[in-house]
């Protein structure tokens, strides 16, 4: 499984993406959490089966401010030809 860490290895930046290292599955994982091993820096890192990714957490919406809708209304003055 990939998940991310903080160790630092280029050579696992380039084949799964930065700061994302391959972790072995523990047997410490339970029905709700999985646990890792990352085989880079050998930390333990737990996930909770709910949540995919720890970083793939989808940043809160914020509720967008209504914005009323302008349009530059260009007036183009017509102009007499000579
Ligand atoms: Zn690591």
């Amino acid at each position: 499984m990939i998940w991310p860490c903080i160790c630092k290895h280029p050579g696992q930046d380039k084949i799964h993406g930065p700061g994302r290292r391959v972790f072995n599955p523990t047997n410490k994982s339970t029905k709700d959490t999985e646990v890792g091993r990352c085989t880079v820096c050998l930390a333990e890192r737990s996930v909770k089966r709910a949540e995919p990714l720890p970083e793939a957490k989808p940043a809160r919406k914020q509720e967008a401010a209504p914005e009323p809708e302008k349009k530059p209304e260009k007036k183009e003055k017509q102009v007499k030809r000579r």
